[in-house]
């Protein structure tokens, strides 16, 4: 079945250049929805040929399967240098978006390093030492601000795709963690005072307090991105 794919794509592509399309116009697709057969068939096309290569996994699934499969198929292949653009196919859940498939393609690239899109909120898992839901309803809403708020920025500032946030929940270990992001705070975990540590490029800058602390966090986020990225030319 693998040896049939390639050969079928291959041959496809030979006939399009016989006809008259520039090999420089040709992308070849060869999606299956097993992650050893995609691996397989796209390391054979890449060793047989230069054509352009679009990598995806397709009918991948639903929720976590969906993403977990993609990414384990598409990181092995982009880590060898293979494929030179991505489709994640998710099968939305009931009233769900497809929004979801740009958001997943872009974070595994991003996480691999390999390109930035949005700044990145990195989030403890939590433990015995969380007291609330507080801090991952936080680490959500931020990253979702972040998120929204790159439409504009990518206009303005040049680099802050590369802007690295962390959402701690507890001010025993969140600080270490908080300094290693361009900004980090740390929510009072259990029988903690119920203050939040802010670091900004590894340096303690201010302690939030009280109900405002996540408009306060984006304000910090904002002046942040105003004072450190340079502008764009207009
Ligand atoms: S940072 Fe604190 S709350 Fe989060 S996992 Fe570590 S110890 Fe637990």
């Amino acid at each position: 079945m693998r040896e049939a794919l390639i050969t079928s794509a291959l041959e496809s592509a030979t006939k399009a250049e016989e006809i008259g399309l520039p090999r420089n116009k040709i992308v070849l697709s060869c999606k299956v929805s097993g992650v050893q057969d995609l691996i397989m068939v796209y390391r054979e096309l890449a060793k047989r040929c230069d054509y352009a290569l679009h990598l995806g996994l397709t009918e991948a699934g639903m929720g976590s399967k969906g993403i977990v499969a993609s990414t384990a198929a598409l990181a092995v292949l982009l880590q060898e240098g293979i494929g030179d653009t991505i489709r994640i196919s998710l099968t939305p859940e009931p009233g769900g978006t497809r929004s979801r498939e740009v958001i997943v393609a872009q974070e595994i690239l991003q996480t691999m390093g390999l390109r930035a899109f949005v700044p990145l909120v990195a989030a403890c898992p939590g433990c015995g030492r969380t007291t609330s839901t507080y801090f991952q309803e936080l680490a959500e809403s931020i990253q979702a601000y972040v998120r929204d708020e790159m439409v504009q920025w990518r206009e303005q500032y040049e680099g802050v795709e590369n802007m690295s946030l962390a959402v701690m929940g507890c001010v025993v270990n969140g600080p270490g963690e908080s300094k290693h992001a361009n900004i980090g705070i740390s929510l009072p975990g259990s029988g903690e005072t119920p203050v939040a540590p802010v670091f900004v490029d590894g340096q303690k800058t201010v302690t939030l307090k009280g109900d405002n602390i996540a408009n306060e966090f984006r304000q910090i986020v904002d002046n942040y991105v105003r004072e450190k990225y340079p502008r764009k030319a207009s």
